[in-house]
């Protein structure tokens, strides 16, 4: 925990263990509602002084902790896979990501332009300026657990607010590495906070319900969000809200099914599943499905599981026992109501693998509205395919969810990716391109899948309040 610039030691601590083995890696402390408090304060009092920074100053600091995470980064892709299990390469890739937003968003501090609007009247003026919301409370899920960090804390701190965050309880330790950069990188004293806990939920209702929290920034499950999002409503305060998918993917019949099968098999097990924009329903035309089927599952076979540390592993373990059970009924669901598993299907324990929570990466086929996996996200390595006829089906398919955050589709034909990409509703769609992610562009979605958008200059607006000057001369 690091609170108003100190590092918090003393409280009883709690483990943090390795997804791929089991082992324990680390303790962390567990905050009191004292040190809540004191990281609310520590925010609270900074904010006068960090919003009367530059934005040129604020955009140093940035870069620095920027160059800080370049020069460090494979220690802390070696932590990251120690800590979730994703592949090391995966790990790296995030760590440029998560890297890519500090950069970004120390440019685009810089642009946080107002506005001059002409009166009706003659000696009237008005004069649009941006100013910071204040102290900001974040809140990160463990499946990305560093670039989900930046990409709130970067535009935050750009625009002039203050943090305290809150970092999932599985991956606390990456989220002290970040702190350690951010107090190498020089951010003066309670400008940034940070409070680990086992049990969120009283961090939550606080961030809600203190007046001087400001604005409350979530990355996590829909009914977690839900309901810090009707806390925070009834205390009038500023959200964003990046919430669960159930991401469709629709092979179209004039696309190529090898390269698609190929394309979406990288994008379905990367982070074995576990991200918000993983396709979970793969809507394939049924002159298409016999070749995308073949292509898909022998890539999937020849996925190797293991440790994230070991050369040539494809697939790491999921988070916990509970994520792996969730997996395991779906499948079980969808085989009961008819189903077919064209490989895996099962959890793994040959040797090693036996210590950790390890799910083989799996294809079904045959899937239909009856299964809970039509309806449910998985965040796990399931790839469940469904059969359509007409582009009129699979588009009413795909829109049929309470989720709304990535679409895919494949499509060699201009006129057909065009009408798709306007007639689904999804905040990001990937048009033959499995990764419609970067610093640059928004990230967000649409219905049960949030509020709001991450990156870009939606970004860092997220952050700021409109202030309008009317000025009498
Ligand atoms: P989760 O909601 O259980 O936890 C997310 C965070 O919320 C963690 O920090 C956790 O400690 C905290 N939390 C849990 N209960 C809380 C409470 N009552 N009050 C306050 N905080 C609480 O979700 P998870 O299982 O850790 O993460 C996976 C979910 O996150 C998936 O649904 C996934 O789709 C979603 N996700 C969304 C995005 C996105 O950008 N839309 C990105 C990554 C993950």
């Amino acid at each position: 925990m690091f609170i108003n610039g100190e590092w918090i030691t003393g409280r009883p601590q709690f483990q943090v263990t390795n997804p791929a083995t089991g082992e324990v890696i680390g303790e962390v402390p567990d905050c009191s509602d004292q040190d809540i408090e004191a990281a609310i304060s520590a925010a609270h009092n900074s904010f006068r002084e960090w919003r009367a920074t530059t934005a040129y100053h604020r955009s140093q600091l940035l870069y620095r902790a920027w160059e800080l995470m370049i020069r460090r980064k494979r220690e802390l892709a070696e932590l990251m896979t120690r800590e979730q299990g994703k592949p090391l390469k995966a790990s790296l890739n995030e760590v440029q990501y998560g890297a890519d937003f500090l950069l970004w968003f120390a440019e685009e501090g810089k642009r946080m332009y107002g506005q001059s609007i002409p009166s009706s009247r003659e000696n009237q003026r008005f004069l649009v300026q941006k100013s910071p919301v204040g102290v900001v409370g974040a809140i990160t899920p463990w499946n990305y657990p560093i670039s989900m960090i930046t990409r709130k804390l970067a535009p935050a701190l750009a625009a002039g607010c203050t943090v305290v965050l809150k970092p999932a309880e599985s991956t606390p330790l990456c989220a002290q590495a970040m702190l350690e950069i951010f107090e190498e990188a020089g951010f003066p004293p309670g400008v940034i906070n940070a409070l680990t806990v086992q049990n969120p939920a009283r961090v939550g209702q606080v961030f809600c319900t203190d007046p001087r929290v400001r604005k409350l920034t979530f990355t996590g499950s829909t009914p977690v969000g839900r309901e810090l999002n009707g806390l925070a409503a009834a205390n009038m305060k500023r959200v964003s809200m990046e919430l669960g998918g159930h991401a469709p993917a629709i092979v179209f019949p004039d696309a190529d099914p090898v390269h698609a099968a190929k394309g979406l098999s990288l994008v379905k097990y990367l982070n074995t599943g576990q991200a918000c924009i993983s396709p979970n329903r793969i809507f394939v035309h049924e002159d298409h499905l016999e070749p995308f089927i073949a292509e898909l599952t022998s890539r999937t076979r020849r996925l190797v599981a293991g440790n994230g540390m070991n050369e040539g592993t494809g697939i790491g373990p999921l988070i916990n026992e509970l994520a792996l059970q969730k997996v395991d009924s779906q499948v079980k669901n969808a085989v009961a109501r008819g189903a077919r598993i064209e490989t895996g299907g099962q959890r793994l324990t040959d040797g090693e693998l036996g210590a950790g929570f390890f799910y083989a990466p799996t294809v079904l086929s045959g899937v239909t509205p009856a299964m809970d996996i039509y309806r449910e996200e998985t965040f796990g390595p399931v790839a469940p395919v469904i059969t359509y006829r007409s582009e009129d089906d699979v588009i009413a398919m795909a829109n049929d969810t309470d989720y709304g955050l990535a679409a895919y589709i494949y499509s060699n034909n201009l006129s057909t990716a065009m009408r798709a990409f306007e007639a689904l509703d999804f905040g990001i769609i990937g048009i033959n391109d499995i990764n419609p992610t970067s610093a640059a562009a928004p990230f967000g979605g649409m219905k049960n899948s949030g509020l709001g958008r991450e990156g870009a200059q939606e970004g860092i607006d997220e952050y700021l309040e409109t202030k309008l000057g009317g000025f009498a001369i």
